[in-house]
């Protein structure tokens, strides 16, 4: 009964804020719940500033008839974008994986947008919120939705499915991240397989990178789009180099040879790349259009990102970090031939038991690639670091005063590190 009044108010007023400092009138206010706030007691303030009602769950706050008092807000927002998304009758591609998500998201988008009216995950809104907040962005003018999905814990992938009803499916990779939350390496296999045993169930197309044989291990029997440097695939691609950015080769029977020069850092960058070629391959886009997309697509937010300072090239990961996607960016970054070159890391965070171990691992790893111009920052790379192999810092502040001290000039430098540590606070210095 409650949602279906609510899907009423929201076919009228179908803009859906969730947060009173970015309120736009004629909208629907939801207050959610945090560890930290309790959005019903902004509920007042947010009506004040423009919205038509709100929804709250907590009685006291229910002071006229704009406010809705249901059970639970969270669930109703989540229920609303369900049904929201039965009613569009478009397809949804949802992309999960613990690497380079909202990198082939942005892609993908880039491309599909050639040719369709599309809508995508805003940012990083990729959990059991930004979900249903992307579903409800969505509108009868949408024609291909494409929708990011988060996960640190078990049976998360399956929940946000059963929203978005996906009808195609996109598993980037499969790595370590998050291991306090998923418990163990299986874990973090499982919860990413639930998009592939939702998609076989629902009879929905997967997109799979058959380069990678673990993402083929998790496969059922079903159907799937295979893409990939290797001859089997439907999709191909041949990755060229990553030097500082990442180019590309694409082959098509009419204009043959077609070289994709992207602004992107980082070899692991091909398989993002070449999931939005074959998604729009796929939905029969021009080969042009797609190698254009790419083309055009800047990276932000210190992700995979290449920044030209007076005195030296940034090559800008500091976004997040886990053991696959270190491991991934320090080989790519050993393997430039470039003379002159200085890697400052931080910890990988949220590793629980094993996080000793991985940093121990990446220091094994720095050291066989020769890397010699080492900066490392956070309480885990200095436990490690019992041989003072490296120069360790406990926080970036104390990293700062180093390296204004040594004024670096004319060097590749790799930033790379989780986002608790704030790495990109050094970009100044540099
Ligand atoms: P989050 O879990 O924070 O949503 P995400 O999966 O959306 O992350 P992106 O934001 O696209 O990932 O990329 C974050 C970082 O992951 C990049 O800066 C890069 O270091 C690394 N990365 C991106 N793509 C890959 C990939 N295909 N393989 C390994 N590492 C990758
Ligand atoms: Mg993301």
């Amino acid at each position: 009964m409650e949602i279906a009044l609510i899907y009423r108010l929201f076919k009228q007023y179908p803009q859906v804020v969730t947060d009173t400092r970015k309120i736009v009138s004629d909208s629907l206010f939801f207050a959610l719940k945090g560890d930290n706030f309790n959005g019903n007691k902004f509920a007042l303030s947010a009506v004040e500033k423009g919205c038509r009602f709100a929804i709250i769950d907590e009685k006291e706050y229910a002071i006229d008839d704009r406010f809705i008092l249901v059970d639970d807000v969270l669930t109703c927002l989540q229920n609303l974008a369900r049904m929201h998304r039965r009613e569009l009758d478009i397809p949804i591609l949802a992309i999960t994986g613990t690497n380079g998500k909202t990198t082939t998201k942005e892609l993908v988008f880039e491309v599909l947008k050639k040719k369709f009216n599309a809508i995508a995950t805003l940012g990083n809104l990729n959990n059991h919120i930004g979900v249903p907040l992307t579903l409800l962005s969505m509108n009868e003018d949408t024609e291909f939705g494409i929708v990011e999905m988060g996960a640190n814990h078990p049976k998360e992938i399956k929940f946000l499915c059963e929203i978005a009803e996906p009808n195609f499916g996109l598993i980037t990779n499969v790595g370590k991240a998050h291991l306090e939350g998923f418990g163990s390496f299986e874990g973090v296999i499982k919860t990413k397989k639930e998009l592939y045993d939702y998609m076989y169930k629902e009879k929905g197309k997967v997109f799979v990178n058959t380069d990678n044989p673990l993402l083929k291990e998790m496969l059922n029997d079903q159907e799937i789009v295979s893409y990939g440097n290797n001859e089997a695939a439907f999709s191909k691609a041949k990755f060229l180099q990553a030097e500082p950015y990442m180019v590309l080769e694409l082959r098509s029977p009419k204009i043959g040879k077609l070289y994709v020069k992207t602004k992107l850092i980082g070899a692991y960058n091909f398989e993002n790349a070449l999931a939005a070629v074959t998604l729009g391959r796929f939905l029969g886009i021009d080969e042009i259009e797609i190698k254009n997309a790419l083309e055009e697509y800047l990276p932000s937010n210190n992700r995979s990102q290449l920044k030209q300072t007076e005195k030296n090239v940034l090559f800008l990961d500091a976004y997040n970090a886990n053991p696959t996607s270190m491991k991934v960016a320090v080989e790519n970054f050993a393997n430039m031939t470039r003379k002159g070159k200085v890697l400052i890391l931080g910890d990988m965070l949220e590793l629980g038991a094993d996080a000793e171990k991985e940093h121990h691992d990446l220091l094994e790893l720095i050291q066989e690639k020769q890397l010699q111009d080492v900066y490392l920052v956070g309480d885990l790379f200095c436990k490690v670091n019992v041989n003072d192999q490296f120069q360790t810092f406990a926080k970036t502040t104390d990293l700062i005063e180093v390296l204004e001290k040594a004024n670096l000039q004319n060097q590749y430098i790799l930033i790379k590190g989780s986002r608790g540590i704030r790495l990109e606070q050094v970009i100044e210095k540099l």
